[in-house]
């Protein structure tokens, strides 16, 4: 027998949660063909001695939408073992779109993603103005590893009922043309759609993001469609109360969706606030799960940092007193931040506890960047100190600082997930999938793509917490399985040759770093991995030792 590749001497961790166990597959055709103790006759061979091989990990949450235009290797995510990703989440995204409406389709992502809107409107080659057209771009300009796609309903509402979208919900007629074109967008490839209910999203200047309107009708009429095309999923950001859990009325709506859609959802975020919150999320989710639904939430592995400027105040997005600081000027936001009653305002709001991202809780908050000399011995304090420094309220500290710099200084929040014992749990909790790596958004403010790099080195080989064969299940036939991704997330015959070889005591997350690669030189954050040998997909060897071989043998799942 001959195969086009041989992989042998092998530790194979299959993804199953099964035992590792040493052998050799042979590939062909792009699928596993055969699973023995030794094999030969490859047209080419790799000897893994001493190498771990896994199924390719599934990152199951990123915003790809725009740089899967220029970037097909999907970095930095491509150098964490992933070979699949599922994309369009938050109900953002890139299509549909309409030549005229780009630049405030451009400006949700701004706000709710922080992609900057010139990479978006330069970078993104927008070749599309439907769904279907957007997928046949993707798959003409090919992608390194494979893409599930989510239809962002923010996007697909603005396309049908335009600046109607973000005031009103639907009337039958636009609903109608709306479940037409997600039908048609899944006959095409698409993996169901996404949401966001999050207050913190909003639109351009300040407006609700479009899928925040839409109303319970719509919700139930467009779980429908993707019910009886029979294929994808719903994801959907919700409102969380001050503790950190979904809201009664958010759960009404995760629990309504999952009842018309038959099939599994996932909810986003889950930061781990408190001890009991996995008990408690358990509990209200019963209802739905004891009726036989599926429904899945997803944490990060590891503390999430945002970096943030108050030019770019994502932080804030939440509070109404700053839905004006939203896509104006540098010199607008300044008379705006010098404002007393704007001040006043913003204290109430957080008083309020309106905030989502940062619950008004400024010790969590710390300078990461001063612009100015003189503000150098602000660096890396918490706001509180800052403010006994200068003798003022923390309000006033901040915004007296930024404006003194022209917006440039930079604040580090920590928005969650530092206590470790906590997220210790949450990663061992059932219905807490391990995802929110929110790769490809975010992109100067954090990066969380090395999220399967960093479970493997902190969570299995460090504190030893989860075997390889767990962690490893976490990343592959859990989410496969559960969003039904056939053929993939396990190492047997006939499944999908999307397959990684690694040293697990090798494994290391690289510390981040700033470059400027993104269309127009514009910067990101990155980071790197060690550790990984091989990544392929579907029998293609997409990276040897880090180093792009050029394929794009990447499928639309
Ligand atoms: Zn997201």
């Amino acid at each position: 027998m001959s195969y086009d590749l041989v992989i042998k001497n092998a530790n194979i961790v299959d993804g199953s949660g099964a035992a590792a166990r040493h052998g050799s597959i042979g590939v062909e055709g792009g699928k596993v063909a055969a699973i023995d103790k030794t094999l030969s006759g490859g047209k080419r061979e790799i000897d893994a001695h001493g190498l771990t091989l896994a199924p390719g990990f599934i990152d199951i949450h990123t915003h790809f939408d725009a740089q899967v235009s220029w970037d097909p290797l999907l970095t930095p995510t491509c150098w964490h073992g992933v070979t699949s990703v599922l994309m369009g989440n938050c109900g953002v995204g890139v299509a549909p779109c309409r030549p005229e409406e780009r630049s405030v389709m451009a400006w949700d992502l701004v706000n709710v993603e922080a992609m900057p809107h010139d990479v978006l409107l330069n970078g993104v080659n927008w070749e599309w103005e439907t769904y279907p057209e957007y997928i046949a771009a993707i798959k003409r300009r090919g992608t390194a590893l494979n893409i599930a796609m989510m239809v962002p309903l923010s996007a697909l509402r603005f396309y049908v009922m335009g600046e109607a979208a973000v005031e009103r919900t639907a009337n039958t007629e636009e609903l109608d043309m709306m479940c037409g074109m997600l039908r048609e967008a899944i006959a095409a490839g698409a993996y169901g759609f996404s949401l966001s209910l999050a207050r913190q999203h909003i639109g351009y200047q300040g407006r609700p993001l479009a899928s925040r309107l839409a109303s319970r009708e719509e919700l139930g009429a467009l779980a429908r469609t993707v019910r009886d095309v029979g294929r994808g999923t719903i994801q959907l950001n919700l409102p969380r109360d001050q503790r950190g859990l979904i809201t009664e009325e958010s759960y009404a709506t995760l629990d309504f969706v999952a009842r018309e859609l038959q099939r599994p959802v996932t909810w986003t975020p889950f930061v781990m606030g408190s001890k009991d919150l996995p008990e408690r999320l358990h509990a209200r989710i019963q209802p739905t799960l004891r009726d036989g639904f599926r429904i899945a939430t997803q944490t990060s592995c590891r503390p999430v940092q945002l970096f943030t400027t108050l030019r770019e105040p994502f932080m804030f997005a939440s509070l109404p007193s700053w839905k004006a600081a939203f896509n104006r000027t540098a010199e607008e936001q300044i008379a705006l931040y010098r404002n007393a009653e704007f001040r006043r305002e913003f204290s109430e709001d957080l008083a309020a506890g309106r905030g989502t991202v940062f619950r008004g809780r400024w010790e969590t908050v710390a300078i990461a960047r001063t612009k100015k000399d003189e503000n150098r011995r602000f660096l890396d304090k918490p706001v509180p100190e800052v403010a006994a420094m200068t003798g003022k309220d923390p309000i006033d500290a901040i915004l007296d600082l930024a404006i003194d710099e022209d917006l440039a200084t930079g604040f580090r929040l920590a928005a969650g997930n530092f206590n470790h014992e906590l997220v210790a749990k949450a990663i061992q909790s059932p219905n807490i999938m391990i995802g929110l790596s929110d790769a490809g958004a975010h992109v100067d403010q954090l990066c969380n793509a090395g999220m399967p790099s960093y479970l493997i080195q902190e969570w299995v080989t460090k504190r030893r917490l989860l075997t390889i064969e767990q962690a490893v299940q976490r990343l592959t036939w859990e989410p496969a399985a559960f969003f039904g991704f056939s053929n993939k997330g396990q190492i047997a015959p006939g499944f999908d040759a999307d397959l990684i070889m690694f040293d697990p005591d090798a494994v290391k997350l690289n510390p981040q770093e700033s470059t400027n690669d993104l269309p127009g030189g514009k910067a990101r954050i990155v980071e790197r991995s060690e550790g990984f040998a091989y990544t392929i997909v579907g029998g293609e060897v997409v990276l040897d030792h880090g180093e792009y071989q050029g394929a794009t043998p990447g499928r639309v799942i």
